[in-house]
């Protein structure tokens, strides 16, 4: 399995809860070293050549890849009038095109081996939006009629395709909001407080499991009930 994005944050606990469980896992990341234990390829998802040599690189030490999980996502957050096309495209071009760009190359294997997985790490704010992420809420929301539509596109070769929508997660991405935006963001949770990245890990790895064998096109929440069906 193949975790984007997967040397700290989200991904990383994604890609342990994989490892801990057995599986064969890979990690890109896109500066740095690979985390300590997990294999680890270089990979900007910007750059369609850099995801190409990822996939090689994958594929000659793991085999094809059978359940792929799209997490690498960035933040420019401005208010619209704020807010550069270069703001805009830049976040757009990470969180959605090149989402495209690595389900794309890893729906090849998939196709030719008659199953797969296929989980997209979301947002709560792409179907709720938030003042200050037009950018961020759009290619969040973008994901779901991406997944959605892949999913009856490869849902007869037994590949499903899912999305979880995460709330507020203790991660690098919301330690950079300051501690009034986050004690206001924690205000509206019903539960009351962030998620760990491992209560987003075990929604992902159910999704990947025989378990969920029969679930594809579906968003699932894991936000604290912050969405409440959004
Ligand atoms: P972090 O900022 O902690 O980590 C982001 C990860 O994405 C890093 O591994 C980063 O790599 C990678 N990344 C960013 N841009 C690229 C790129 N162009 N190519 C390859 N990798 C890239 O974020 P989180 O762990 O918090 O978020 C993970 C995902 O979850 C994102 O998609 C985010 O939108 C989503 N999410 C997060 C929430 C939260 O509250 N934290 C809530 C809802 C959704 P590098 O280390 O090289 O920068």
């Amino acid at each position: 399995m193949l975790v984007t994005g997967g040397n700290r944050g989200i991904g990383l606990a994604i890609a342990r809860a994989f490892a801990e469980g057995g599986d064969a896992v890979a990690v890109t990341h896109r500066s740095g070293e690979p985390p300590e234990g997990l294999f680890g390829v270089r990979c900007d998802i910007t750059d369609p050549e850099q995801v190409e040599a990822a996939y090689k690189e994958v594929e000659e030490k793991q085999g094809p890849v059978e359940v792929l999980v799209a997490n690498a996502g960035i933040t420019r957050d401005q208010l619209l009038l704020r807010m550069s096309e270069e703001d805009f495209s830049a976040v757009l071009d990470t969180n959605l095109t090149g989402t495209y760009r690595v389900v794309k190359r890893a729906a090849r294997g998939m196709l030719r081996a008659r199953k797969g997985r296929i989980v997209l790490i979301s947002s709560v704010v792409g179907l709720m939006g938030q003042a200050g992420q037009a950018n961020y809420a759009a290619s969040k929301a973008g994901l779901v009629g991406f997944a959605r539509s892949l999913s009856r596109e490869l849902g007869s070769r037994n590949i499903t395709c899912n999305v979880v929508s995460p709330g507020f997660v203790d991660t690098d991405m919301t330690r950079a909001l300051s501690d009034e935006q986050r004690a206001d963001f924690v205000k509206q949770v019903p539960l009351g407080r962030y998620a760990q990245p491992e209560e987003v890990a075990s929604s992902v790895r159910f999704l990947a499991s025989d378990e969920a064998a029969y679930i594809t096109g579906a968003v699932i929440p894991v936000d604290g009930g912050l969405g409440m069906g959004h």
